[in-house]
């Protein structure tokens, strides 16, 4: 059979790796001794059209605005996503930003963050909130403040408490929490500091060319006359808010669209915020004119939302090497198993389709946001819960009730998807499991319970995690719920991956609780997604019968999605009767102590200039003259990214262009730049290279330029960081080879 011929190639999909984890372990050390293995602003914004409503209302909101870089290792850490610790970084094409928003009401504040991560998890939540409380006390707390990853696939790992997270991201990593904490409460901060009276303005819209339901099979398991509702199979809706002064001049854009960020698939190796991550590139681009990335007033962020189902590949799935359509059920090809059936963009490469997915979503936005009338006013709230999702319990009818599980990963878990395939022979649409699978866990791990495995059914367990408590529980029990309404735009922050069919039985079940209430008689519900703590998917009951990979990875059980249904509704109710002060705070979540997470990532050893070289030494150079449209490119004789430590606002790569009337260089581009690609090449040990490409865009001006790389190294005599630069030629840019 199909499923029993697929090979075993590096590279996997979100948290197989565990799978290829449990084969190393199998093979090198024996069946029992993998525990012990893991024990060990600045105000000048370009003039806007004044928003065409009335005067200004007479109790605007207070609006600020922030983004801050939280870019953190860009080397030797597994990237958090395709969960193949074979992935790690190896370079920077794009910095990595949280972006805040606050609104005040005059007597109530709630915060919006959307930071380019794969999702926020507890822990970096908790720590966030620490910090925040020691600034602020109780201004920035766990009920105001919502946090939401944009899900890209290409940041690196390490922000975990929980046992699973930390084996695919070799551990709980300092540097890189520590630049997320940092990163997110500067972006709070700075937002804290340029608080002004404002007005905020709504739209919405569709965008049709941008994403794909990669599951297609579970979608149409839901009820008929449910789908008949809708004309697609993903969510095109993308929602905008508008932020302007009081002077109708934009200072920012919150915009939600359902489509994963995994235009940038599991080849890649350069940090990089992905499809969302370039759309808020674009649209900030355009609006801090004179500004370098991740420089200027404007903020614009896109934030993730029921995206569980949705990819951006749009060119749908298709077996790699016959050129046939991939089985519908499984996912999988006569030849070469799953692993030969991948999902496309729709660009030449992944960069390109990186950046056409997201222009699609920055120029729809801009659309929206220059036609944008509706107005928000009145309050703000904030509820919040903490739930133990492993004991709800939830009414299916008059007589019966579900009952939530503790947390499991199926079999399709390890399977991945189209839009990067997991380890050996899993498949998606998996409900029988795997004997030799089954064998291997239960030596190893031992066998789910069978009060677990009945209450997961039909999902066949690979992973009984709930049960798994060495060296610390493997997944959370404690859950955070939470919404915030902004007049009557309510956002609802979701713990995962909700598919769209997911979204939008959310969405509805809000807006009818919130509805009840004349100023949210016309509300509009948007679902965040990846928010406050990572539990992956969450499928409708109906889709959880057909196990695919989102089935699969949905961790409490088939009536995860009903519990989730009644604890918002129970949020919104609380919010439309000004009830919230009753809403109990539920069981708070641990905090384990550092010494208890492991760390796997060693510190980088010694830099080493290879053969009469030293640090920033030109090994390749640039060629004397280019044309627009070709990559100028050099490398440098480098040390360890990793020895720069805090890389946060600091660049290891500018071009610069020459001005001859002040006989000086100016920064066209940093590390921050689309043009820009820095690839940190590992060599032999301690030896290292940088190779920096600028991809010249067509509109670059002609003239004389430089490629500059910064970085530090660290050598065996000496421990400090010791910073070098490399400079290369000067090169010059023309239109065309025969005019320069
Ligand atoms: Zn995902």
């Amino acid at each position: 059979m199909a499923r029993k011929t697929a090979y075993c190639k590096l590279n996997g999909l979100e948290m197989s790796l565990i799978v290829l984890f449990l084969l190393m372990t199998v093979v090198s050390v024996g069946l029992i001794t993998v525990l012990s293995l893991k024990l060990d602003s600045e105000k000048q914004v370009t003039p806007e059209e004044p928003s065409p409503s009335v005067s200004p209302p007479e109790n605007p909101y207070l609006i600020g605005v922030g983004r801050a870089d939280c870019t953190g290792p860009v080397a030797d850490l597994p990237m958090m996503g395709y969960a193949n610790t074979e992935q790690t970084a190896r370079g920077l094409h794009t910095r990595l930003f949280s972006r805040a928003f606050i609104v005040d009401d005059g007597s109530k504040r709630v915060v919006f963050i959307t930071a380019d991560i794969g999702m926020i998890s507890q822990r970096l939540r908790l720590e966030v909130l620490q910090e925040l409380k020691a600034k602020y006390g109780d201004l920035y707390r766990q009920d105001n403040v919502v946090m939401s990853g944009t899900h890209t696939h290409a940041g690196v790992g390490g922000y975990f408490q929980y046992t699973l997270f930390m084996i695919t991201s070799k551990g709980y990593i300092k540097p890189s929490i520590q630049a997320i904490v940092s990163g997110i409460v500067k972006s709070i901060d700075i937002a804290h500091r340029n608080l002004r009276p404002g007005r905020i303005f709504i739209n919405k819209g569709q965008l049709v060319d941008s994403n794909l339901n990669r599951s297609p099979h579970s979608y149409m398991n839901n009820p008929e006359e449910e789908r008949n509702r809708y004309e697609f199979t993903t969510d095109k809706q993308i929602v905008i808010m508008k932020f302007t002064d009081l002077d109708g001049d934009g200072i920012g854009l919150l915009s939600w669209f359902a489509v994963h960020p995994v235009s940038m698939n599991n080849t890649n190796r350069m940090v990089s915020s992905d499809n969302l991550g370039y759309a808020s590139y674009a649209f900030e681009q355009e609006k801090n004119i004179g500004f370098l990335p991740g420089e200027g007033p404007f903020v614009a962020g896109f934030s993730s939302s029921n995206l569980g189902d949705s990819s951006p590949n749009i060119r749908g799935p298709v077996c790699v090497n016959t050129g046939e359509k991939c089985d519908y059920l499984n996912s999988s090809c006569p030849i070469g198993g799953k692993k030969a059936c991948i999902a496309f963009g729709p660009g030449e490469d992944m960069f390109e389709s990186t950046r056409i997915i997201g222009e699609n979503m920055s120029k729809k936005a801009k659309e929206l946001y220059s036609s944008a009338k509706q107005e928000l006013h009145g309050p703000v709230y904030g509820a919040h819960q903490w739930v133990n999702m492993t004991d709800e319990t939830v009414p299916l009818n008059s007589t019966h009730t579900g009952q939530t599980c503790k947390p499991a990963l199926g079999h399709s878990f390890a399977a991945g998807t189209t839009d990067g395939g997991g380890e050996f022979n899993f498949i998606q649409g998996d409900t029988d499991g795997d004997p030799f699978w089954d064998g291997i866990r239960d030596a190893i791990l031992g066998p789910p319970s069978n009060e677990t495995t009945a209450c997961h059914q039909p999902k066949p367990i690979l992973f009984s995690t709930g049960e798994m408590d060495l060296p610390l529980p493997w997944h959370p029990a404690i859950v955070d719920v939470q919404i915030i309404t902004i007049g009557s735009l309510a956002i609802v922050a979701v713990p995962g991956e909700f598919t769209t069919m997911s979204g939008r039985r959310i969405r509805e079940a809000v807006k009818k609780e919130l509805e009840v209430k004349e100023s949210f008689a016309n509300a509009e519900v948007v679902v965040a997604g990846l928010c406050n703590i990572y539990t992956h998917y969450i499928t409708t009951y109906e889709e959880y019968q057909i196990q695919r990979y989102e089935g699969g990875s949905t961790i409490y059980g088939p009536h995860t999605l009903s519990a989730y249904i009644q604890r918002y509704r129970g949020l919104a109710r609380a919010i439309a009767h000004e009830t919230i002060g009753d809403l109990p705070k539920g069981p708070e979540p641990p905090f384990f102590n550092e010494d208890k997470l492991f760390n796997q990532v060693k510190d980088p050893v010694a830099d080493v200039a290879q053969n009469g070289t030293t640090f920033g030494d030109v090994l390749q150079q640039v060629d004397p003259v280019y044309k627009v449209g070709e990559i100028a490119s050099v490398t440098f004789v480098a040390g360890n990214p990793r020895q720069s430590g805090d890389i946060r606002d600091k660049t290891f790569v500018t071009v610069e262009r020459f001005h001859n009337d002040t006989n000086s260089w100016e920064i066209v581009h940093t590390d921050a730049s689309w043009e820009t690609r820095f690839h940190w090449i590992k060599g032999r040990p301690g030896q290292s290279q940088s190779k920096v490409e600028w991809h010249i865009p067509l509109t670059a001006q002609t003239g004389t330029y430089r490629i500059q790389h910064f970085g530090h190294y660290k050598q065996l005599t000496d421990n400090t960081a010791t910073p070098y630069v490399g400079t290369s030629d000067a090169f010059k840019v023309t239109k065309s080879f025969y005019y320069y």
